[in-house]
């Protein structure tokens, strides 16, 4: 049995944060990561889509707006070996990145799958590890669909290993992989269909944006099939046949479904300690992050909070301050996270939406400003594209609870107006910033 201060189980954004933060006070750390360090974010998540969104807006300059400047490239083809060997190239530097830290600040990996033989103790490849505080950092994986012919769908992990692009993909969900992931593949020359159960993609979101998202996906692709939920799946020689109560809908190489993830919590032996779950199997937790077992923790999208790489990063982090550095709390505020889909165009948003203001605040508590322009980048290069902004205002104060914009650079747009809104920053006081000119940003600034 080998003693540690701390053993982490998942090398992913939380975890690996979480052990090098104790590793720097003077703890002695093992980090069990079952598959590549790095977890979802570097291998199969935020890296790779963000790599591939760079490269689908690489295609809208040639295509949508090269030749309104005057640029008529000569493209042919694109090249999806070499793209995939930049992706994946970048990965790889990444998780190195990762790998040479953990060893710089001698933390011990173990590569296998960890199991709990009791609450403090853990056992991996054979081996049994011990330590008074343990952090399940475990993360979580596509969920399936659960009709006949499923085994045929592909989900987001299976995307990041296609070696080939196909000509024909339909992309089924809502939510920000299925967003992401389709307007992509649309860019980059896919015949796409992004397939929603109800009338729209990121229904949860603000409307504004959701509207606005829909409208630039009717002009731009990819083909939305909207109120539509595939019953079954079928091969008919190389193609997948997507049917409707025995109809069938759409026929195509490959089907993507991105409906949402499950926690990885099975297998990890949760039964030999005193830990439970709720009913989607994510782990229990308190606002400190600890379990029912005392001295174990969890964090990131293992837990029922918000499933984002610097939310797990923060947590992380926040344990290993307070377990090793006297830390006042290892809760962290779940409120006015900024976060970004990149979409075309990008979506920012932190905070309350206008409908979920309204239903907990009351109509009456409620101002809303917005403001609507025509993107200046597209407008020029002879393209109509709207772009739009909202703050949503509480009480006479008018301090901004939400804000929301989409468009052009929006992603890059919204981080330090988050640091506004912690602050509880009012309308006013927005206002009173002299604008940058001429910009997108400048419109959360002289909203009227
Ligand atoms: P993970 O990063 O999933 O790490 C968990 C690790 O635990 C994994 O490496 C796994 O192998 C390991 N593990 C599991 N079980 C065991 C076991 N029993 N023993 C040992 N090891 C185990 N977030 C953003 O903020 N921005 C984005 O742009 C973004 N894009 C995304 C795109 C996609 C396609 C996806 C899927 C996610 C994206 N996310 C994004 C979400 C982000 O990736 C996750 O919120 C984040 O990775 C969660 O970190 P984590 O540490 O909780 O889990
Ligand atoms: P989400 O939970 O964001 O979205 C999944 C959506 O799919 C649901 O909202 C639902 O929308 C729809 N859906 C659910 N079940 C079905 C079904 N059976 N058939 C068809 N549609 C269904 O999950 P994702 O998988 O997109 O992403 C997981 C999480 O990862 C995100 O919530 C986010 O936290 C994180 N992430 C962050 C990114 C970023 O920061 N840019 C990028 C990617 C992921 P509806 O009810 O409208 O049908």
């Amino acid at each position: 049995m080998v003693e540690f201060d701390y053993i982490v189980i998942g090398g992913g954004s939380g975890g690996i944060s979480s052990a090098n933060r104790a590793a720097e006070h003077g703890a002695k750390v093992a980090v069990i990561e079952a598959v590549d360090l790095g977890g979802t974010c570097i291998n199969r998540g935020c890296v790779p889509k963000k790599v591939s969104w760079y490269a689908s807006r690489v295609s809208d300059s040639i295509h949508k707006y090269g030749p309104g400047y005057g640029f008529h490239a000569e493209y042919t083809s694109f090249n999806f070996d070499e793209f995939l060997e930049a992706r994946d190239g970048y990965v790889s530097r990444s998780r190195s990145g990762y790998e040479n830290n953990i060893e710089k600040n001698g933390i011990t990996l173990y590569r296998g799958h960890a199991s709990f033989v009791d609450g403090h103790t853990v056992e991996v490849n054979g081996e049994t590890l011990t330590a008074k505080n343990i952090l399940i950092a475990t993360g979580g994986r596509p969920s399936k669909v659960e009709v006949p012919g499923g085994e045929l769908v592909d989900n987001s992990d299976d995307f990041f290993n296609w070696t080939t692009l196909p000509e024909k993909v339909a992309v089924v969900g809502a939510g920000y992989i299925a967003v992401e992931l389709s307007q992509v593949m649309s860019n980059l020359g896919v015949d796409t269909t992004l397939v929603t159960r109800y009338e729209k993609p990121l229904r949860s979101f603000d409307d504004m944006l959701s509207d606005l998202l829909l409208g630039a996906i009717n002009e731009d692709g990819p083909t939305h099939m909207p109120n539509t939920t595939f019953t079954e799946y079928r091969k008919n020689g190389d193609k997948i046949e997507c049917l409707v109560d025995g109809e069938v809908k759409l026929v195509v190489d490959r089907v993507v479904a991105a409906v949402g993830r499950v926690a990885n919590t099975e297998n990890l032996g949760l039964e030999n300690t005193a830990i439970t779950v709720d009913e989607k199997g994510q782990i229990n937790v308190n606002d400190g992050h600890e379990t029912e077992e005392a001295g174990v923790y969890a964090i990131g999208d293992v837990i029922d909070r918000v499933d984002l790489t610097p939310v797990a990063i923060r947590a992380g982090r926040t344990l290993s301050e307070y377990l090793f550095n006297n830390g006042a709390t290892s809760a962290i505020d779940y409120t006015n996270i900024p976060t970004v889909i990149f979409s075309h165009p990008a979506i920012g948003t932190i905070g309350y939406s206008e409908r979920d203001a309204i239903k907990e605040f009351g109509a009456e508590n409620i101002k809303v400003y917005t403001n609507t322009f025509y993107s200046m980048y597209a407008s020029a290069a002879w393209r109509r594209e709207q772009n739009k902004f909202k703050l949503v205002c509480y009480g006479p104060e008018e301090v901004v609870i939400g804000l929301h914009g989409i468009g052009e650079g929006v992603d890059e747009m919204i981080q330090g107006f988050g640091v506004a809104m912690k602050m509880k920053a009012t309308k006013a006081q927005f206002d009173s910033i002299i604008a940058i000119h001429p910009t997108g940003a400048e419109e959360f600034v002289t909203m009227r």
